[in-house]
Parts: structure tokens; sequence; C-alpha cells
């Protein structure tokens, strides 16, 4: 056992534990966070697309449902997901954010009160667009489409400080690290301020268990050696993402029947476009635009210019052997757009008799419906592009997250409060993708970065 009890012990550095790794040492706080994952820097990130898929990544590249056609990729790294993401950053809007107030009975989830929380996070990162000049030929496609089909489209923002476009820069290689350090991951914005104000970071350390013992919290779990420690604290954040927290709480047999419960992907979906003319999806900035359209919104889509590097496009091609081979040669004429949904149904976290990590999540009908106007948006857009054939990918991805310790008024549908400690333990808090209480159908990374700046000060209060 460790001999020091801490203030605040902090599970998982990804977006919301080192945001609030570096509110909490900043008051004055003795913290420790443990991360599964391992600490890379932009000298040391995996080099090829599948060594990183692996190192990255839980599950060793890719974990799946019950059901095998949602691919869910969950970041384990210290940074999370903001290490491997596409760092487009948005506020939610006020169909968001209503839902959230509507299911949690929580006042303070509304546009205005939030705004404050937004723009104090929005401190922690620079943010760019792409500048027309260097949009790629994926992005020509994506605008002349939107523009063929009366569709409103708009440039991302992007978290990210100079990505040295005019030099050639490629940045699909930042699926795997930012080589340059220009994206705004943790490892280069909110951990370095947290470090010198003396957090303690263990990585490579798997939480396994928590438990109270005495009036403290005891965090047990297996370090890179394969050794079992144990570490002691005051107050415990949860920040291991929406199936990392579940999961411990579950192993903890922690007694609340909402958790692991409402579970939400917002399930994506890649299309390739295949054009006589070369596209070069993947020279230049990946990923300029997204859909902004009214109608989109409300009917629960939105439509975002995306490439990925070979494997990951390998993945979502037909045929085998000479097939697949005929499509891999072409791609450099491929375009590609990508369908998410705000999905309305719910999925679960729970662990199978063997302990395992068992991850139910469909598509009802309404979902379907969803993806299909999406899909029919998508074709559209090739198909008054001059597309020569549209590929469909073969299977659906996950990378938002969400759920499992859903926050709200009543701890009868909820397992966080509104000051984001457990209904059931005063002293363990979450704040991050785990507790949304639905899914906004918007990117989550700003909004988990302006939940963990307002729960720091709940818990700064809660102690000092
Ligand atoms: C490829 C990809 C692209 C994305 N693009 C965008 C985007 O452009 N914009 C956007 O807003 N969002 C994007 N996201 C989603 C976004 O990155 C996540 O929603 C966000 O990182 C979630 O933040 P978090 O703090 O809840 O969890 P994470 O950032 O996932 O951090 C959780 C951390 O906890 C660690 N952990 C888990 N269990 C344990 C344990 N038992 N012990 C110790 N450590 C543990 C994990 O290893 C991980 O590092 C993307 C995600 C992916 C995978």
């Amino acid at each position: 056992m460790h001999h020091k009890i801490f203030d605040v012990v902090i599970v998982g550095a990804g977006i919301s534990g080192s945001f609030l790794a570096k509110e909490l040492c900043q008051a004055g706080l003795s913290v420790l966070c443990l991360e599964a994952g391992k600490n890379f820097n932009r000298h040391n990130y995996p080099k090829k697309e599948i060594d990183a898929n692996s190192q990255l990544y839980w599950g060793g590249g890719i974990e799946l449902n019950t059901t095998a056609d949602i691919g869910i990729l969950r970041p384990k790294v210290v940074g999370g997901g903001s290490v491997v993401n596409q760092a487009l950053l948005d506020r939610f809007d006020d169909i968001a954010l209503d839902s959230w107030k509507n299911k949690s009975k929580i006042d303070w989830m509304s546009t205005t009160q939030m705004e404050p929380w937004y723009k104090s996070a929005l401190e922690e990162v620079k943010v760019e667009e792409i500048p027309t000049e260097f949009r790629n030929g994926n992005a020509d496609i994506f605008i002349k489409g939107f523009e063929a089909n009366g569709f409103k489209c708009a440039p991302l923002k992007r978290a990210q400080n100079n990505c040295a476009y005019e030099k050639g820069s490629d940045c699909i290689e930042c699926l795997s690290g930012c080589i340059r350090d220009s994206k705004q991951s943790m490892g280069v914005t909110v951990l370095p301020k947290a470090l010198n104000s003396g957090l303690e970071l263990v990585s490579e350390f798997e939480a396994e268990k928590i438990e109270k013992v005495s009036g403290h919290i005891r965090v047990h779990g297996t370090d890179k050696f394969g050794d079992k420690r144990i570490f002691r604290s005051k107050k415990l954040v949860l920040a291991a993402g929406a199936i990392g927290n579940s999961k411990l709480l579950l192993q903890s047999q922690f007694k609340n029947n909402n958790i692991g419960k409402g579970f939400y992907t917002h399930p994506q979906f890649m299309s390739l476009g295949l054009y006589e003319h070369e596209i070069h999806s993947e020279k230049g900035p990946f990923q300029a635009m997204k859909s902004d359209d009214p109608d989109f919104r409300v009917r629960s889509f939105k439509l975002e210019n995306v490439f990925g590097p070979p494997v990951a496009v390998g993945m979502l091609l037909p045929g085998i052997a000479s097939k697949h081979l005929s499509y891999m040669k072409r791609i450099t004429h491929m375009a590609c757009v990508e369908v998410a949904i705000r999905d309305q149904n719910p999925g679960t976290i729970s662990l199978a008799r063997n302990g395992r990590l068992k991850i139910v999540k469909t598509l009802d009908e309404r979902d379907q419906t969803t993806f299909n106007n999406g899909l029919s948006a998508i074709h559209d857009i090739f198909n008054s592009t001059g597309v020569k054939e549209i590929v469909d990918g073969n299977f659906k991805i996950g990378l938002h997250l969400m759920g499992g310790l859903a926050i709200g008024k009543d701890s009868n549908s909820s397992v966080v409060n509104e000051n984001f400690s457990l209904h059931e333990d005063p002293d363990i808090f979450a704040a991050d993708s785990s507790i949304f209480p639905d899914a906004p159908g918007i990117n989550p990374s700003l909004t988990i970065m302006a939940l963990a700046k307002k729960a720091a000060s709940s818990i700064k209060e809660s102690i000092l």
C-alpha cells in the first residue's frame, strides 16, 4: 500500500481527468492521477497505423458490442481521447441542453449557464479553422455536394495550433498522436500545468476496485510490472470514461441499479465515393467541413468530411483478395463522407459472469430511420458531384462513448447528483462522458472540458 493519503485520486488521465487534475492541483490539493495507458509524447507516438491502434486503444484497437456490428474505439493513453481524436470542438445547443435538463431536472443545464464554463475551457486550448486555401480534394467534394443539394455546411473548429499545412503537412497522421504538438491534446495543454503544480501521475496502472475503509477511499489495481498496488485518498474522481467508470463501479459492487445504463455512442458510418479523377483525401487537412443544416439537426444526424488511414479504409471496403485489392488500389480516388446519428435507443454496459465487459447496443427503428436519412443525403452529395461508384462502409463505429453514470437529481433514475458526486457516496465524483444523460448529437469534448471546470469547483468546496 502506498504510504501517502492524497486529497484526491483521479482514475483516468483523459480529457476530464487532466482538466480536473489541473484545477485541483492549482488549488493546492495533493492529487494523484492513475492511467491505464502509456505516456507517449510527440517523439515516440507509434508510427505505423497498426501499432498505433494496438497501443493507443483498449482491446488491441477495437472492442465490439454483443451483436458485433458496432466497432467501439476506446482510447487508452495518457491524454485519453485528446491524443487520438479529431479535436473538433463545439458548444452544445438548446436542443441538446434542454433534453439534458428535461431528463436530469438540473437547472444549470442551459446554454446561458454553461457559457462561463465553455469560455473558461476555451482559455486552455487554441482553436483554429482550416484556411480555405489548404482545404483538400475531399473537402471540395463535400462543399460542392452540399451546394448542389441546397444543404448548409460550415468550417470545423479544431483544437490545434499551427499544423504547418504550407509545408505539406498531412494531418491524418494526428489520429495516432500529433507529431508536431499542434493538436491541443492534454499532454500539451493542461497536463503540464497540473504537473508543474505538483500532480503525481502513474501511467500503465489499471484501477480494478474501489472501496472505503476507515473513511478513506482505497483504489486497488495492477501496475505495468503486474504488481498489485493500493492508493488511498480522501476524495476520488472517476474519469475513466463511460465504459471505464461503469466497469470500475460494477467490479466494486456499487449498488445503484442505474450504473452502466443509458449508454450512447453517436453511431457513425462512413461512405466512400469513387471518382474518375484523383481526390487525395489522404493529403493535407483531412477534415475541414461539417454539416450545419438545421434540417439535419432536427432529424438527428450530421455529416462530416472525414477519411481514414489505409487499415481503417481497408476495413470499410468489401470483398477479399483481388476484389478488395482492386478497391484499395483506387484509394487516392476516394472521397469520404460520414453520417453520425444522435442515437435514441440506449445501450447497457455490464459484466458477464466471467467478469468480462458486455456491451449491448443496438439501433432501434427510430435510429435506423435516422441512419437511412443521413445515408441518403450522402448518396445525393456523391451523385451530384460525378461519382462513379459508391461503397457504403462495412460496419458502424462508436467513438463518442457516453453515459453509464447519468447525472440527475433523482437517485432512482441517475447515478451522479448535480454536484457531481455519486448519490451513493458523497466522496466519489465523476464529470466525464459517463455522466451524459443522453446523446447530444454534437461533438462532446468541449462540454467534457466545461463540465470538468464546473465539477472542480464542487470538489474544491467539498474539501477546502
Ligand atoms: C478516433 C476518435 C475521434 C474523436 N473525435 C472527436 C472530435 O473530433 N471531437 C470530440 O468532441 N470528440 C471526439 N472524440 C470523442 C472524445 O475524444 C471523447 O468523448 C473524450 O475523449 C471523452 O473524454 P473522457 O474524459 O470522458 O474520457 P477519455 O478521454 O476517453 O479518458 C478516459 C481515460 O481513462 C483511462 N481508463 C479507463 N479505465 C481505466 C482504469 N480502470 N484504470 C486507469 N485508467 C483507466 C483510459 O485509458 C483513458 O485514457 C473522438 C474519439 C475518438 C476515439
